[in-house]
């Protein structure tokens, strides 16, 4: 048996590959690289790799100029900014895992 979580992740915007925390970040730029949200910086960063590996087609969306990326983010998710986590019944939820660990 497999139970889900699912958590509403309202107006908070996490960088999908560092982690940082933009929702109260005013920083511009950024893009949608497949399903992930890459913050201004990764997206500098990742850009030359992406390019190299002819992956362009990937990035789904960049964020407008004079938008921030959290807004920008925020806007693509629409509604659509629920977590699904499945995880084992007896399994402790996930959440609070990653509370302890901080
Ligand atoms: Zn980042």
């Amino acid at each position: 048996m497999k139970r889900e979580l699912i958590r509403d992740m309202g107006d908070t915007v996490i960088c999908d590959q560092c982690n940082e925390d933009y929702t109260n970040s005013d920083e511009e730029g950024g893009f949608i690289f497949g399903s992930h949200a890459y913050c201004p910086s990764c997206a500098k960063d990742s850009l030359p790799r992406i390019k190299s590996y002819g992956e362009e087609k990937f990035i789904k969306a960049k964020c407008p100029e004079g938008m921030s990326f959290k807004d920008f983010v925020v806007a693509y998710r629409g509604d659509n900014n629920k977590v699904v986590l499945i995880t084992p019944e007896e399994g402790e939820d996930f959440f609070d895992i990653l509370g302890r660990n901080k």
